[in-house]
């Protein structure tokens, strides 16, 4: 059923080449294909057979990540630090949690940290901060208020915490949709924390929404083109909540909690999106069904053996 939609928007069949998931690391052979119409422009994807994870398919350049991100409201200073006082809800309700967890006060680095984020609200609560990002601008930025930071395409080149110098917290906010490799740096996370420190995600969990926006497509395109580019936005890939747990775990990390509640950014938000959530929150607890459109995640590093 699904290969056979043709709209203009998104053509699927089979491709003659191994595509590897940036989101579980599967490689893939003959994946089926879309051409999606994305906050990127039309561009193709693939859906993953392992993880059933939508990507990108083209790959992954660190310098047009960085100049296209320089484009977006967090990769500019202007837009970047009004964008931290409309998301200083979110950036408390998990800071919130992570004291609630016990690790208040600790060395947090926060990975993709834009114009301070998260980290100028850790910084007054006392947490040792530090932040990378792939924009240089914002790195500067988020030195000028004294915080540790460090311009990095992919964690394996942070050098601010190590095996023998660890951070407590490592916080990923709406940014490993953008990961080219998520695999490899949940591993690098892993390596620069602790024994029990806690990894954070808030994940951006939209897949059903770009399978709902495919199926809708025969009968009408224009709902299912909104759809399809609402979910992606600008990301390079959409993945399922249930499969992105399972990664993290595979790295080895244990599952503390993972909910749709505290992903709300403002209260600003318009209401179709704040019933989402609601909805999204209800279905979780109730019935152990994700259909919201982030997710908090928060993981503990496993004591190795
Ligand atoms: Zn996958």
């Amino acid at each position: 059923m699904a290969n056979t939609v043709t709209t203009s928007t998104h053509r699927s069949g089979p491709v003659d080449q191994i595509l590897l998931c940036p989101a579980c690391g599967t490689q893939n052979e003959q994946p089926r294909t879309f051409q999606f119409d994305s906050g990127r422009g039309v561009t193709a994807w693939a859906r993953c057979n392992h993880c059933d994870t939508y990507f990108l398919t083209s790959t992954y350049d660190p310098q047009v990540e960085t100049d296209h991100t320089r484009h977006m409201a967090w990769g500019n200073e202007d837009e970047g630090a009004a964008l931290n006082q409309r998301r200083r809800y979110g950036f408390v309700a998990a800071l919130d949690r992570i004291e609630e967890l016990g690790y208040g006060g600790g060395k947090i680095l926060d990975v993709g940290c834009s114009f301070g984020g998260i980290l100028l609200e850790a910084k007054k609560r006392g947490f040792e901060c530090a932040g990378v990002d792939i924009v240089p601008e914002a790195v500067a930025y988020v030195q000028g208020l004294g915080i540790s930071a460090e311009e990095c395409s992919s964690l394996h080149d942070c050098t601010l915490f190590s095996r023998q110098s660890p951070a407590d917290v490592i916080s990923v906010l709406d940014a490993h949709i953008y990961w080219p490799n998520q695999p490899a740096e949940l591993r690098a996370a892993y390596d620069l924390l602790r024994e029990n420190g806690l990894l954070v995600i808030r994940a951006i969990t939209k897949s059903a929404l770009v399978t709902a926006g495919r199926f809708v497509g025969s009968f009408s395109p224009g709902i299912s083109r909104k759809l399809i580019r609402r979910a992606i936005s600008d990301h390079r890939f959409s993945m399922p909540l249930k499969s992105l747990l399972n990664t993290v775990e595979e790295v080895g990390f244990e599952i503390v909690s993972a909910s749709p509640r505290g992903t709300r950014d403002t209260r600003e938000m318009p209401l179709d999106t704040q019933a989402a959530h609601h909805v999204g929150t209800l279905l979780w607890h109730g019935l152990g069904v994700s259909i919201a459109p982030s997710t908090l995640i928060f993981a503990r590093k496993k004591q190795s053996t």
